[in-house]
């Protein structure tokens, strides 16, 4: 037990002066498992803190919540962003600033009737740690204006001071900044190395005082505070010409720029119409990207199993990072986004997330949709490619999903579902109702048995199924058919007021259903198979 108290004392000592590099929040999730790992309580663990000269420094809450910034990833994309705030229609958006996104770490300073008052790091958003002691040896601690005034910063390290300092010790000019801003040993010289820029100032001061963000850059200087880089942006011509380039800092390390809204009207407008984003402001992540050919495009099931295109090209290599195809995410977003065989596309890196899109105007997609299951045709329905072949696998899913749902089988069915389709369990929807196979195929598949749970689903989900099963109409088993472009509330109907021309198949003079649904009724049941599968049902299930 001594010994993981000292284990522990180490561990304290360690993030105290600095050398573990973490932050608050961490720490606490850290000691947390500690604790648990030794099996001390958490009082034992805060006694060891207290027995240190030192104090840490707690949360501290910020006076507004910090809102995040939205980010886009095209430039195409901001005028676009803005004008969805329906408040904004037919208003001249220009100018628009665009500001240098700054790669450091932001912070929150607040004056109070003139004096530095605290300096909070992001943190959770409503609360985060104080950088007072870092912050007050690198802006003016008294300024001339009366109340209160909030300011929303980057605090970093110019990349001559890194080349001049730290280059040799760290890999970034971030790297070095976090170090000396986190590290308890570090000296007033280290924190003058440090620069502060103020992006933003609160909502309040803006609409008292000023009516344009340039106007902000002016009210700073007279104080002396420094705005980030910007340019001014005055029109759709200045917007497709901007490159970074024009406001790039050599001296600051940027990932990006961020575009604002000029008129402080307008921006309080979007700011007052969402919650929990500053809707004035866009970040542009900075992304690398790759001219490529669309060489084919594939279908692959995805979530939800709606179809999602992929598209083929040659490959790319940025980094560890390789790619060969690209998701498309929807058949919607493919279709918006115009993307045909032969497309030429640019191909977005950034980070982990790869992003490609049509430069050109091509015409929409005219290849082959190709159910990647049962190789059919199939159609886009409500913006989804949904495969329509009624033997298809992923239709099979489809309607074993609407019918769960309709006799009320939670969420929990699902995954289920999908698993028994997959392990071949269940090959035609009303496989469903026959529980007792299904238990005793799932019992034959042995090396499935070792997914979480995933008996006790199976058992759950056939108990449920059983409850339903005396119960059973003729509409759910004509429901279970799967015939496309008919809801289940409709066969209900049909099947109640429409009985006898539902079991002689004589679906012409039924008034309440439309020409497409009653062709799709005699394309689905011309065929003998389907007309068996259904009356089985009947027979089997219905009194
Ligand atoms: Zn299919």
């Amino acid at each position: 037990m001594i010994l993981y108290y000292q284990k522990i004392k180490q561990y304290i000592n360690d993030y105290l002066s600095g050398v573990l590099n973490i932050s608050n929040f961490e720490y606490e999730v850290q000691l947390k498992q500690f604790a648990q790992q030794y099996n001390l309580s958490m009082d034992n663990i805060k006694n060891l803190e207290h027995n240190f000269s030192l104090t840490k420094i707690d949360f501290i809450p910020h006076i507004n919540k910090v809102r995040r910034i939205i980010k886009v990833y095209k430039k195409h994309d901001i005028i676009p962003f803005f004008l969805k705030c329906k408040l904004l229609k037919n208003i001249d958006l220009f100018p628009l600033i665009f500001e240098l996104k700054i790669d450091g770490m932001m912070i929150v300073i607040n004056y109070n009737n003139g004096v530095l008052e605290s300096a909070i790091t992001r943190g959770n958003l409503y609360s985060g740690e104080n950088m007072l002691d870092i912050v007050k040896h690198i802006i003016p601690n008294n300024i001339s204006i009366i109340d209160r005034l909030e300011l929303r910063c980057e605090i970093f390290m110019s990349t001559i001071t890194y080349n001049k300092y730290f280059a040799n010790k760290f890999n970034s000019a971030r790297h070095a900044m976090l170090s000396i801003v986190s590290n308890k040993k570090s000296s007033i010289e280290d924190y003058l190395k440090l620069n502060i820029l103020v992006h933003d100032i609160d909502q309040n001061i803006k609409n008292i005082f000023l009516k344009q963000q340039t106007d902000i850059m002016c009210f700073l200087n007279k104080i002396n505070l420094s705005y980030v880089p910007y340019v001014i942006v005055n029109n759709e011509n200045d917007l497709n010409n901007f490159n970074i380039d024009l406001i790039d800092d050599k001296s600051i390390l940027h990932d990006g720029y961020v575009v604002k809204i000029n008129n402080l009207r307008l921006q309080n407008l979007l700011y007052e119409s969402y919650s929990n984003e500053y809707r004035y402001s866009v970040a542009i992540k900075e992304i690398i990207s790759f001219d490529s050919v669309v060489k084919n495009v594939i279908f692959q099931i995805g979530k939800e199993n709606k179809i999602i295109p992929i598209i083929e090209i040659d490959l790319i290599k940025y980094g560890n990072l390789k790619c060969n195809n690209l998701s498309m995410y929807s058949m919607n977003f493919f279709l918006n986004e115009r993307i045909n065989i032969g497309s030429k596309i640019v191909v977005f890196f950034n980070g982990i997330f790869v992003y490609g899109y049509n430069n050109t105007n091509h015409e929409q997609y005219n290849g082959d949709l190709i159910c990647p299951l049962c190789f059919h045709s199939f159609v886009i329905r409500e913006k989804h490619g949904i495969c329509e072949n009624a033997l298809c696998k992923n239709t099979i899913i489809s309607i074993i999903k609407a019918f769960s749902k309709n006799i009320g089988i939670n969420r929990m069915g699902t995954n289920t579902i999908e698993a028994l389709c997959k392990m071949n369990i269940i090959n035609e929807p009303e496989d469903i109702l026959n529980t007792s196979v299904i238990l005793e195929k799932y019992n034959q598949q042995l090396e499935q048995k070792n997914i979480k749970n995933f008996k006790k689903n199976i058992i759950y989900f056939c108990n449920t199924i059983n409850l339903y099963i005396k119960k059973i109409k003729i509409y759910d088993c004509l429901f279970l058919m799967g015939v496309s472009r008919i809801s289940y509330e409709k066969i209900k109907l049909i099947c109640t007021n429409y009985k006898s021309n539902i079991m002689s198949f004589n679906f012409d003079n039924i008034k309440i259903l439309n020409k497409l649904q009653i062709n799709n009724l005699n394309l689905f049941f011309n065929n003998d198979k389907n007309k068996k599968r259904f009356l089985d049902l009947v027979n089997n299930f219905c009194n």
